[in-house]
């Protein structure tokens, strides 16, 4: 009766989601393996792993061991103690499953009454949360805890939904284990032979798949069907078999709980003092918190003694069975304690009260009769409905497939947000690329714009631009500017004789000297064709000149035949330095002026203006 549901919305951890499978659906041979199982499955996911830390927490609870009074109390405070943790949301998967794990408990402690009111509750809102496993595993409780306490009706309801809910999910090994509640209900409810029906397929199936612990499980069940059925020897042979089983599996109280049946069957075959020897021993193990087989222990024990003509012994026992059965509500049980203490009494010969138990007995047994008429009635009703329950349940496993479909949604949904994001991104990249390389070439451009492009020097638009900056920095910090302006010496005839492509070269290695000799804040710049200006910003005039001259003679001790054989080349220059002038061209006027003077004194030569 475990419940889970694997959210796909998870990290990633394989490994631990098979181990998960395996327990959840009961893939598992004994209790060493399911510990060895659950102890892999905490270790393998991560603290934060809320998802699964959640189902470990649900699966945890369901294995706790539960045969004596400490454990079950210890199950029954993990279970609390959780539920606590997992007050909010309301209703919650784990909730449900945590009180459905209680319960279990619970009902193992014998308080059957106390369960029904949160168990309905649980049911309600496995409904609420539309979780048909969890419907199944609620429903399939309450039918084995109401068949436990004789409301057959109820209880076969319960566990026919839950059966045909398990079998629509697949779930194999709990629908088998819902079938032997099923089983054991029609057993209880007064038709064993179609409980034994049921119980030989299942013992067929789970020895098929080597269960043989639900192999002995359905033994002990068949036991008590052959029981019913008048085949005590048949009975008391698979309950020696079962017991011989716990003995193995070091089972001791369950083996005792063997012993109880065992005594009951020997009491039925008259072997009475095997049954007297088998309930002592019995008696060593089972204490009252072991509700079930205390009550019909005491009750065998009373039969015994009874028929070994020890009534007041027996009476004692009758009495302790009565509480107990009384304690956890089994009105079967009761019933048989009447009828037996009514004959106790009369063999004591206490009249007033045999009569009193005669009455008590006649009147529970006419309520079970009866109640055993409805229940045969509504059985039929609800087999009738199977077809009813198996639509709604067709409709609960569409509801669970439409919910995984949302969820596949949502994960692609997800998957289509991640590829827009990526696009995005790409494009945002592409535009940012764009608009990179639309800078890139804008400066290319503006550089094209402000460079002649056969010297690299700064052109004439840049040159002005520039010394009109210089001038107003001059004009601002009263500090010297100069500016030298050269011109090729008869450029024209190295064109007409050698070539424009001569020319041309001689007008590269003009700019590479000149700009060579310069500072770094200094401007060469290429004005007109073959005429150039230097900008020289905190340059007075003599130093102009000085510099001026520099370069005239650098231009004529270069090796120009490098460029032609007959090659020889000489520039004149003109200095001017600012002195109180508004603008650039006036200064530029002086400079033209200068090296026209430059150029009559025979070229090749400064001049300052
Ligand atoms: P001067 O000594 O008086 O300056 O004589 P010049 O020949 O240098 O002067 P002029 O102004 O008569 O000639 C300039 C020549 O420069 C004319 C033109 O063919 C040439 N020129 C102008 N721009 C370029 C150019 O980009 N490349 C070449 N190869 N020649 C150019
Ligand atoms: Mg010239
Ligand atoms: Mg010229």
């Amino acid at each position: 009766m475990m419940s889970c549901n694997v959210n796909a919305n998870t990290i990633d951890n394989a490994r631990a989601d098979e181990i998960y499978q395996r327990i959840d659906r009961g893939e598992v041979s004994s209790n060493d393996e399911l510990n060895l199982l659950l102890k892999e499955y905490k270790n393998s996911i991560a603290v934060d792993d809320t998802v699964r830390q959640q189902l470990n927490i649900r699966q945890t609870c369901w294995s706790h061991p539960a045969n004596n009074a400490e454990q079950l109390n210890t199950a029954i405070n993990y279970a609390d103690e959780y539920l606590n943790i997992y007050k909010q949301p309301s209703p919650s998967l784990i909730q449900v499953d945590l009180t459905l794990c209680k319960i279990l408990f619970l009902h193992q402690q014998g308080q059957n009454q106390n369960v029904l009111k949160p168990l309905d509750n649980a049911i309600n809102n496995a409904y609420l949360l539309e979780d048909p496993r969890l419907i199944a595993d609620s429903r399939s409780l309450r039918g084995t805890i109401l068949s436990y306490m004789g409301n057959f009706s109820a209880a076969l309801e319960d566990l026919i939904t839950a059966q045909n809910l398990y079998e629509s999910l697949k779930l194999d090994y709990w629908a088998n284990a819902n079938l032997r509640e099923l089983a054991n209900s029609y057993r209880r409810f007064g038709d064993p032979d179609t409980a034994l029906t049921y119980q030989t397929k299942l013992e067929t199936s789970f020895l098929e798949k080597n269960q043989h612990f639900e192999a002995n499980l359905i033994t002990i069940e068949m036991a008590m069907s052959l029981e019913e059925l008048g085949r005590y020897q048949e009975a008391n042979d698979r309950y020696q078999k079962a017991r011989e089983f716990w003995l193995k599996e070091n089972e001791l109280i369950a083996a005792a709980d063997m012993a109880v049946s065992i005594g009951g069957n020997f009491i039925n075959l008259n072997r009475l003092d095997q049954a007297k020897t088998m309930l002592e021993q019995a008696q060593q193990h089972i204490t009252p918190d072991i509700a079930s087989s205390y009550s019909y222990m005491n009750l065998y024990l009373a039969k015994v003694h009874h028929k070994l003509g020890n009534h007041s012994k027996a009476l004692e026992y009758i009495i302790n069975a009565e509480k107990a059965f009384n304690d956890h509500n089994n009105a079967r049980g009761l019933n048989l304690v009447l009828q037996l203490k009514s004959h106790i009494y009369q063999a004591l010969e206490q009249w007033p009260d045999a009569y009193y138990t005669l009455s008590a007995y006649v009147e529970a047994h006419d309520a079970l009769d009866k109640k055993t008429m409805s229940d045969r009635n509504t059985e039929m009703k609800t087999r009738f409905n199977t077809d009813k329950i198996q639509s709604e349940n067709n409709l609960l496993v569409q509801l669970d497939k439409d919910k995984e479909q949302q969820l596949q949604m949502m994960h692609r949904n997800e998957q289509m947000q991640i590829i827009i994001i990526i696009l995005v991104v790409l494009i945002l990249l592409i535009v940012s690329l764009f608009a990179y390389k639309q800078v890139v070439r804008k400066k290319l451009f503006r550089n094209l714009a402000l460079t002649d492009e056969l010297t690299n020097l700064s052109n004439r638009r840049d040159t002005y631009s520039q010394g009109k900056a210089f001038l107003n920095e001059a004009q601002q910090t009263d500090k010297p500017f100069s500016i030298i302006s050269f011109d090729v010496d008869h450029f024209k005839a190295v064109n007409d004789k050698l070539g424009h492509d001569t020319g041309d070269k001689v007008l590269v290695k003009l700019a590479a000297i000149s700009s060579s000799m310069m500072r770094e804040t200094d401007v060469v710049g290429r004005v007109g064709g073959e005429e150039f200006l230097i900008l020289l910003p905190n340059i007075n005039n003599s130093i102009a000149v000085d510099i001026a001259n520099r370069l005239i003679n650098a231009v004529d001790n270069y090796d120009w035949s490098r460029i032609s054989p007959e090659l020889h080349l000489t520039v004149s220059a003109g200095v001017v330095s600012y002195t109180d002038e508004t603008d650039l061209s006036p200064l530029l006027l002086k400079a033209d002026k200068a090296l026209y003077c430059a150029k009559a004194a025979g070229r090749n030569c400064v001049k300052a203006g």
